[in-house]
């Protein structure tokens, strides 16, 4: 079976002569719950990448920019020698990659790019080849081999009974909101080119939904020189590698005012405010064993208190994975009218989790007219809708006015290494016509992901934007 799909790709030979390989994919995304809405029709982003990889001589030249939800990105990787750079040319910046994901072990995920590397790696690994049986795909009958490639994680091939071309790869992992779930990259429209088949088409879908449309373009065995993987980037600033790990910490921003970092998850922070009788946790990111670490620090914090309600900035999967805790704890959730079905679904999933034990449906308030004020003689707590946001149609702020602290998701970062701002996002650069707009003498922006920031710094960082 898998010498029929070596065959129909040129064979075992051409497949092992194949040294460099440059693929160029270019499209549109649909990252799976990271939308603009949390329901269809989406809103696509752009993305533009060329990878030139030499396997031979573990050489790597990567392109990526990538448009939509907000951001703009635009970075190019090299890796020569085991020694790697990261290019940011936005913000015209250079990072260091760390040794290890400078190493050969970084190049496998690349075999997954292309079925003919694929296919060469599923040769060499005949250890792990088990053939998993038929099964039918787009309505043909395909055989389906699995293997485990050398950066350990198995894939399963459906050749085509027909051409015995592949027609997909699929990857298993665990969906933090509905369980277990196949990623499928999907190859079609085959040409030929040279010895080769190669795919014009290339799509990646994720729990049945498509993540990623793109037309690819690949070459194989191009003519490359030292300079092809080369970055030319005068006049940029070198800056200090990102750190692995971000230490978990919980930040006093005031009496009964609290962020907990890196407790939810790594870069993942929530924050607590302690009402009278009451507390009010806003955002629940990572998954539910993360929030439930993070609930223990806010028992710690109040003790006695119950965690009344939970509250979130927006509908995205590393926003809300851990809401299912807080809805175990008997909190209830505060959001947006559209943002109700995505809660309630994934309160509804299978998983083996508090909620899951203890099954329970969630309980809402809802923002009228765009906000939800908590108010008692200790405390008042605004939310505030200040969508459309380009990262989210409704997008939620959490204002203290007394603390003047504002807490964002995914609108404003204090990089985590001595990178300069750069020039605004457009999600940030909303969010400053919104503060302005709204007048609210804000002196600090609490984050979801990374550190507290002062008024100054963001007007420093969008001071370019209007
Ligand atoms: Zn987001």
């Amino acid at each position: 079976m898998l010498d029929r799909a070596v065959a129909a790709n040129g064979g075992a030979e051409a497949l092992r002569a194949v040294d460099v390989v440059r693929l160029r994919l270019t499209g549109e995304t649909y990252p799976r719950l990271q939308m603009t809405t949390p329901a269809p029709p989406f809103e696509g982003g752009k993305f533009e990448e060329i990878l030139l990889v030499d396997l031979e001589n573990n050489r790597l030249r990567l392109e990526q920019k990538a448009g939509g939800f907000g951001f703009d990105a635009d970075n190019t990787v090299a890796i020569v020698d085991g020694e790697g750079s990261a290019y940011d040319n936005r913000a015209k910046t250079v990072t260091p990659i760390p040794a290890e994901q400078a190493t050969q072990q970084q190049f496998i995920q690349y075999h997954r790019r292309l079925p003919n590397l694929l296919l060469r790696q599923a040769l060499d690994r005949t250890n792990s080849l088990r053939y998993l049986g038929e099964d039918q795909f787009e309505g043909r009958r395909h055989e389906v081999v699995s293997f485990v490639m050398p950066d350990t994680q198995q894939v399963a091939l459906y050749i085509d009974s027909n051409t015995g071309l592949i027609s997909k790869y699929e990857l298993i992992f665990v969906d933090s909101l509905t369980g277990e779930e196949a990623s499928e990259i999907i190859f079609g429209d085959y040409q030929k080119v040279g010895n080769y088949q190669v795919p014009r088409r290339w799509q990646n879908r994720v729990a049945g939904e498509v993540n990623a449309d793109y037309v690819a373009q690949a070459e194989i065995n191009p003519a490359i020189t030292d300079d092809s993987f080369r970055v030319a980037a005068a006049g940029y600033m070198q800056v200090k590698p990102v750190p692995t790990t971000l230490e978990e910490k919980v930040e006093k921003l005031a009496e009964s005012v609290y962020v907990i970092h890196n407790v939810a998850g790594q870069n993942q922070n929530t924050l607590a405010v302690g009402f009278a009788d009451y507390v009010v946790a806003v955002e629940a990111p990572g998954s539910s064993d993360g929030a439930d670490a993070v609930i223990r620090r806010i028992k710690e914090l109040f003790p006695g208190k119950p965690i009344r309600y939970g509250a979130m900035t927006h509908h995205h999967g590393d926003h809300i994975g851990g809401m299912r805790s807080f809805i175990a704890e008997g909190a209830t959730v505060i959001t947006t009218d559209a943002n109700r079905p995505v809660i309630e679904s994934m309160a509804g999933a299978k998983q083996n989790d508090r909620l899951g034990r203890d099954p329970r449906k969630p309980g809402f308030l809802l923002l009228e007219n765009g906000k939800r004020v908590l108010q008692d003689g200790t405390c008042r707590l605004e939310l505030i809708d200040i969508g459309p946001n380009p990262h989210a149609r409704e997008m939620v702020i959490a204002w203290l006015p007394a603390e003047k602290v504002v807490f964002q998701g995914d609108l404003f970062f204090v990089p985590n290494n001595d990178a300069p701002f750069g020039s605004p996002q457009p999600s940030t650069a909303s969010f400053a016509r919104k503060l302005k707009e709204l007048g609210l003498p804000v002196e600090r922006i609490a984050v979801v992901h990374g550190d507290t920031a002062t008024i100054e710094q963001f007007k420093g960082a969008t001071a370019t934007a209007d």
